[in-house]
């Protein structure tokens, strides 16, 4: 791998948990614990998990809006965590939300819109018309569409316009929160395919957010899977998704569509995960995924699992993979793989 353009580097927020007579703090709220992934210019980290495992936090703490309890974020070798928050970073790292009508001002014109970024890069009045009209051809929208207002635009091209603007202060960095999950699936795939259009033509590098792995199959080069605020695998994704390691992983690929024959062989046949993930105020002890693990043995509700290479890119944190699973009074994982698969 060429040299990251970002590091993240044991990254953890704890929030403050307040109650009791007079409002004291009488714990904390582990949101994200000890997550860390790397990735190259012109990459795609796909960031993987049910609502509450602490996506937006990580993405929040990489723009600069939620400072870490711990733990270190470096774009380009330059520790972001001892900038100034939001202001001083967001020329490097924009984001794309969900809801993209959210960000758009529904009394400002699409091209006044686009424009806002531009005047805050100090770009010449003359400029900027000229600046709006090449984003909007960058996202593959006509000239005209800058007349236009929000109420007027399809939620795709609403998302089209928000990736505009995430453009025009040149990014290093683009975190992608969910940017496709409030869209129908024909129009998902045609903003997947601008994304990786304008990664391929401009450099640019994305952390992709979604609860839905199947999207990040075709997309990511790396993906990593959240489970209350933990990294419980982290690979290539062809490994990932050929080899998961994890019961939460294969639960979740088993649960994936499938369009061909080939992906079907291949899909894992383990049970689907029932029930909602525990909150974040109430972690389970030991590996906090065993209240819902259909494999789950002694050890689990006591001890947290280490992470544990399955090669030299690839890990995932549970027991099973221990070398002595089986001593501690569990089967082999490679059992398990095959009663799963029977
Ligand atoms: Fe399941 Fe135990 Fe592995 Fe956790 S450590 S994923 S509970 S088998």
């Amino acid at each position: 791998m060429s040299a990251p353009l970002i590091e993240i580097i044991g990254l953890s927020k704890a929030f403050p948990l307040r109650g009791g007579l007079f409002g004291g703090i009488r714990g904390d709220v582990k949101a994200v614990s000890d997550v860390s992934f790397s990735l190259a210019k012109g990459d795609v980290f796909g960031l993987a998990g049910e609502s509450g495992s602490g996506k937006s936090t990580i993405a929040r703490m990489i723009m600069g809006l939620t400072h870490p309890s711990a733990g270190a974020i470096l774009l380009d070798g330059l520790d972001l965590t001892g900038l100034p928050l939001a202001l001083a970073r967001s020329k490097a790292v924009q984001m794309v939300f969900q809801n993209p009508g959210s960000s758009l001002n529904p009394r400002r014109s699409i091209g006044q819109s686009i424009a806002v970024p531009l005047e805050a890069r100090k770009i010449a009045r003359a400029d900027v018309e000229r600046g709006v009209a090449r984003l909007l051809d960058m996202v593959q929208l006509p000239a005209d569409f800058s007349t236009r207002y929000p109420h007027e635009l399809s939620g795709g091209q609403k998302q089209r316009i928000a990736i505009a603007r995430a453009l025009a202060v040149e990014p290093q960095l683009i975190i992608l929160d969910e940017p496709t999950s409030a869209l129908d699936v024909s129009v998902q795939a045609k903003i997947i395919e601008l994304l990786n259009e304008l990664r391929r033509s401009l450099g640019l590098t994305y952390i992709f957010i979604s609860h839905d792995l199947s999207l990040m199959r075709n997309f990511a080069s790396r993906v990593g899977v959240l489970y209350l605020g933990r990294l419980v695998e982290e690979g290539p994704t062809r490994k990932l998704f050929e080899a998961p390691a994890h019961p939460y992983t294969r639960s979740l690929l088993a649960a994936v569509p499938v369009i061909s024959a080939e992906e079907e062989a291949i899909k894992p046949k383990a049970p689907i995960v029932e029930g909602e993930i525990p909150s974040p105020m109430n972690q389970p002890p030991g590996c906090a995924f065993h209240t819902r693990c259909p494999l789950a043995f002694g050890l689990c509700d006591q001890q947290n699992p280490e992470a544990y290479w399955l090669d030299g890119d690839h890990f995932a944190r549970c027991h099973l993979l221990a070398p002595d699973a089986a001593s501690l009074g569990a089967k082999p994982i490679e059992t398990l793989k095959r009663e799963n698969a029977g």
